[in-house]
Formats: C-alpha cells, structure tokens, sequence
C-alpha cells in the first residue's frame, strides 16, 4: 500500500528544489541534476527524460573541523563545460570523446566552514566530489579527516537492485576479506538488507522501474583517500560508508585524512532507459588522468596458468615447463606462475625457467602475497610486497632476472592505507619495468588510466570458485549473465576462465563438473574484459578440446576498440558485441532454462560483408565453427542454449 500523502509531500519538496536549486544538464539536455537546499541540509536529485532517477538525496560530510552536513546555505554556484579526446588501450573503447556541462555548488555552514560539490553531467553519466578549500579564520586549517559522509542515493519506491554485499572484516580463506568476492542480490526490493549488514559494494546496478536503469560507482581513489561503499538503506536511501574499523586486523583508520585544500573521489551516476549506457559508460575513466608515465606501455595478453586446474601441486618447475609449452602452442605471450614458487622452485630454479619462458617467445608473471600485518596468508613469497625497502629490493631482482608482470594477491580491505600500498606497489612496479595484476582486492577505480602499468583485477568470485565448489559451477551461467551489466561495466575484470575441461581437476575427470559448453566458455572470452587474459586452459585441451574451439582461443584478441550492448537482463541472459580493429565479436550466454530465442539488431556495427564465423553451443554435438549469412544485419536469429553461449565474429 502506497502512502499518497507521503508521497505528495515529497512531490511538493521536489518540485521546490526544482524552482530554487541550480540545475545542470546534458549535452543532449536528457539528463539533469538540481542542486538545493532542504532544511538545511545540501540536496540533489536526477532526472532523465524528466522521469525521476534519484529523489532527492543529501549531499554533504562530517568532519573533525566541522559538519558539512546540515545548517548549510547554498552561497554560489558557477557552470561551465568540460570536452576532452582520450586514448586507453586497456579498458572497453580504445579512444573516447567526452563532453560534459558542469556546476559548482558551493555551501556553508552556521560557523562560516565552506565546501562545493563539483558536478560533471555528460549524455549518459553524472561524476561528482567534494571540494574542500582550507578551513578556519584565516585559512590555516590545512588538514582535515572527514569522519562520515552523508552523502546518498534515494532511488524511486519502484526500483529494484542488483547488489552484492560488504563482507565482515577478518573472515574467510586466512582472514583476507573483505576482497569483493560475494554473492549478488538481483532485481531485490528497494532497502532489501545485505547479508553481512555492512551494506554493498561498488559498482551498484539499479532498475528504475519502467523509467531505466542507473549504475553507481567511485573513481578517482588513490592514495589520498579511502575506498567507500554504500550503507544498507536507512529511509529508503543509501549513503556513503567509509571501510570498517576491523579491516586491516584492526590496523589504520576508516576515516581518511585529507590535505586542504583537498576534494574527495568522484562518485558517479550512469543512466539509461536502456542497459546500453551502463554496458558502454566510460564514466570510470573520463574524470581521471595518468598519475605517472612509464618507460614502456603495458603489455596486454593472453596466458596459461596452472593454478586453477592444477593447483598448488603445479607449482614445480616441470609442471610450469608443462605451461610455458602450452602458451607456446596456443601463441601466447605469458605464463602465471602461482603461489609457493620460491619454496617450490627456488629462486635459482626461477632463473633457469625464466630463461625457458623467454627461449619461447613467453612472459612470466609471478605471483606474491601483499601481506603484511593485516592477515594470516602463509602462501609465499610474504612481506615482499609490504616496504618499500624490501619491495624495491625484490623488483630489482624481477627486473634482472627478466620478469615482466606480477601478481599481488590477498590484500586487506579499503582503509586509505591499503590505497596507499596499491599506489605504492604500483608506482615502484613502474620503476622496474613491472605491470600489475591484483587479486584478493578492491574494486579498481579508475586504475586503468590512473595507473599506466595497472592490467587487472580479481573483485568478483572469480573462476577458482568453480574448482571450490560445485554450487559455484551451478551458479556459473547466472554470475556470467550479471558482469557485463555490472563488475565489468565499471572496471576491468581479471577473471581467469574459459575452461575447456569437463572436470575442474588436472586428470580431467575428478573434481567438480562444468555446467556449461564450450560455446560458453568462448564466450566469456570476449563478455569478460581485462587487457591481461589468464585463461584456465589445460595442456590435455589440446587433444580433447574441439579444434575449433582451441582455434578460437588462439585467436581471441583481449584488446578492444568499441562495445556495443546488444540484449539481455542480469541474471537472465547477456549479449554484447566488442569491436577489435574492423572486426566484431558478438557474444552471448543464458542462464536460463530453456533455448533463449534470439532476433539481434548489429546495424549498429556498421558490418560490412554478410558472411561470419558463428561458434555456439548445440545440444549434443561437439562446438564447430560454422559459416553464416548475415542477410539482414537489423535481424539476425540465434539460439543460445540453457548455460550456452555463441560468438559471432563478423567485420
Ligand atoms: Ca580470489
């Protein structure tokens, strides 16, 4: 049962806010923020299309030189443009054009304190933070920890989300969590509680109703502040909350210290009536710029890695010989060489199998733990990775030995500490040459282009789940279908799969069972965007795989041009098309039960000749490449099977 008056109230309120606040808009004049006042306290609301988005949320902060969040005047307010052309060759489009319509909002508080939110509005994304000028009398407060944010988001009562929880601080594999690797909530009511009670994590996707959809996030976040996530909703409105207190086993604190003059993350708002501008937003990326230059770019690629079939017991130097030959047979540029390889394999036996690597054409990346104080991995290399003095000490040593890339795993939550150790393992990766892998880890915000040698990270249940678990492998058409729309819309994913053997062990026939074809399997290639692919192939692929998919795999670029979102519904079915040079790949998975009947608009991509390559998945028979007619590119008919998927590869 609705309550009218409530709700005419709160019609009354907005339509205030509208008269008195300041309003930006689009370029296309589709999407519009107004910022107010309401008793006191800073407000903002979005509409698209003049349907409402977001009603109207607070806007403001506490600190520790005073409350910015209620008793605040609007006292100015200033608009402006912002354009700007970018090249990225990691993320989902190689060059980006962005415009946006901006506006500052400055407020006050009773005691004179001054802060602005900075507002960027594009066609399809909002992006906006707090500017804090110094404080005090005379401006000699040039230091701040902001306490609290109540900065939040009051979705419409229609709304539904797709939302996956903060963990508990301290608990799972050797209390490493929170590392974003939790089940998702899809298509919940509005205010459904998160399993732990420490609400969500970013990226959030909503469905506004019939009106559209709207993906929230943060970018921006280095070592000057924390990483955040939203609350459970309090009233029907998720706010802002900094990490837990346990994070860290305890060590360093939630609340971030900031310099003054000083401004937070941008969060950011991506809207659509469709899904389209949430698979396409490159809103994580357009608000950012490169925070260092490095001698050489960032080595994109395709890899072996022994660990998820295999695991632990591959890490040998005759196993990973196994590897290295395997990447060589698949044309691969690297080989990940897992945990235990300096106990395994021994830092001699690294040099001889570094030197067999590169006799083939092939990279190795070696893993380490992050830890540190902050949980209880004894996976080694440990403290390796924590000082610099020591830190610094071993990159050299990668760098002599010939390493191109490392992986650092098991880090300890969002504490503005630990975004500190990303940055400062990053920054010191780039003297010695190193790119760099997380897992175990934060959402990436903006990393790709903040960070030249950033090439991926884990932050999602990630393949090796399919080897822990066989609800996992049921669940693995289900999780497939959310990523496009969600985890991999606003960050690069390194997920570590297209598995091609039957059994999640190294014989091939213990372990848990894969669920899905091996059309599935080619298709995550392409859903799954990360510049660095480790793929969870196995020597045996080789023979038992079907030709035609080991070729696909061969072949399968992991740098992209464009994206185009196609079809689908999280949780349902998922179809996107990524663009490499002149060539399309459409790909598409269901997780639904029956054949998913498909009619595909590609006039959008622009193709030119009518003839494609299709790899699906067919119900008893082994996957083959076929050749197809594209006779009318506005309506292309394609089956997908249940836990199924198709490639089309097209120009
Ligand atoms: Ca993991």
């Amino acid at each position: 049962m609705k309550n009218y008056r409530n709700l005419s109230v709160m019609a009354a309120a907005m339509t205030m806010l509208a008269a008195s606040g300041q309003s930006v808009t689009s370029p296309d004049g589709r999407l519009a923020v107004t910022v107010g006042v309401a008793d006191g306290v800073p407000v903002y609301e979005v509409t698209y299309d003049g349907a409402a988005m977001l009603e109207k949320s607070p806007l403001g902060f506490v600190s520790n030189e005073g409350d910015f969040s209620r008793g605040m005047q609007l006292t100015n307010s200033k608009t402006g443009s912002v354009s700007k052309n970018y090249t990225q060759d990691k993320i989902k489009k190689s060059a980006v054009s962005y415009k946006a319509n901006t506006l500052t909002t400055t407020f006050a508080n009773a005691e004179g304190g001054k802060m602005s939110v900075e507002w960027q509005v594009a066609d399809n994304d909002i992006a906006f933070r707090y500017l804090i000028p110094a404080q005090g009398k005379n401006g000699d407060t040039r230091s701040m920890i902001v306490e609290k944010e109540t900065t939040g988001f009051r979705f419409p009562e229609s709304t539904t989300v797709f939302m996956t929880p903060q963990s508990d601080p301290m608990i799972g594999w050797k209390r490493t969590k929170p590392s974003y690797e939790e089940y998702y909530i899809t298509d919940a009511p509005l205010g459904t509680p998160s399993q732990y009670g420490q609400g969500f994590t970013f990226p959030a996707l909503m469905k506004v109703g019939d009106n559209g959809w709207v993906l929230l996030t943060e970018t921006g976040v280095d070592g000057y502040y924390c990483a955040s996530h939203l609350s459970d909703a309090t009233n029907g409105v998720y706010t802002i909350a900094y990490p837990m207190a346990g994070e860290n086993n305890g060590n360093g604190t939630p609340s971030p210290g900031i310099a003054l003059p000083g401004k937070t993350p941008w969060r950011t708002v991506t809207v659509g009536k469709t899904l389209g501008p949430v698979v396409e937003t490159t809103a994580p990326w357009n608000v950012v710029e490169p925070l260092y230059t490095t001698a050489e770019p960032a080595r994109p690629g395709k890899g072996t890695w022994s660990w998820l079939l295999w695991q632990d017991g591959s890490i040998n130097a005759a196993d990973q010989r196994t590897f290295i030959d395997l990447a060589e047979a698949m044309g691969y540029q690297n080989v990940l060489i897992d945990n235990w390889w300096d106990n395994n394999i021994g830092r001699e036996g690294m040099k001889d199998l570094i030197g067999y690597a590169r006799s083939k054409g092939v990279n190795v990346i070696l893993w380490y733990s992050s830890s540190g104080h902050w949980n209880d991995i004894e996976q080694s290399p440990v403290n390796h990775m924590d000082r610099p003095i020591v830190r610094k000490k071993e990159m050299a040593w990668l760098r002599d030995i010939g390493v191109k890339a490392i992986k650092v795993d098991f880090f300890g939550g969002d504490k503005q500490e630990t975004m500190r150790l990303y940055e400062d393992i990053l920054s010191d990766a780039a003297d010695y040459g190193l790119d760099v892998i997380f897992h175990g880890c934060t959402l990436p915000r903006g990393w790709e282009r903040m960070y030249p040698n950033y090439v991926g990270s884990e932050a999602v249940l990630a393949s090796e789940n399919l080897v822990f678990g066989q609800e996992f492998c049921d669940m693995e058409a289900f999780h497939a279908t959310l990523h496009p729309f969600i985890r991999n819309a606003a960050a690069i994913m390194e997920y570590g799969g297209s598995v091609l053997n039957k059994h999640f062990s190294r014989n091939n026939t213990d372990g848990t069972v894969r669920r899905t074809g091996d059309g599935f399997q080619l298709a995550t290639a392409v859903l799954f965007q990360n510049p660095v692919q480790n793929f969870a192939l196995a020597p045996n692929n080789l023979t038992d795989a079907p030709a035609d998919a080991i070729a696909f795999m061969k072949e399968v670029p992991t740098t992209w041009d464009d994206v185009k979102y196609l079809d689908g519904y999280p949780g349902r079915y998922a179809v996107i098309a990524r663009r490499h040079g002149d060539t399309w790949y459409i790909a598409g998975v269901n997780a639904l039960n029956e054949p998913l009947k498909l009619t595909l608009d590609l006039s959008a991509l622009g193709l030119g000749g009518n003839t494609a390559t299709m790899w699906a998945d067919r119900k008893g028979k082994e996957l083959k490449a076929e050749q197809i007619k594209i006779k009318n590119p506005a309506a292309v008919k394609i089956v997908i099977e249940p836990a199924g998927g198709a490639v089309i590869k097209a120009e």
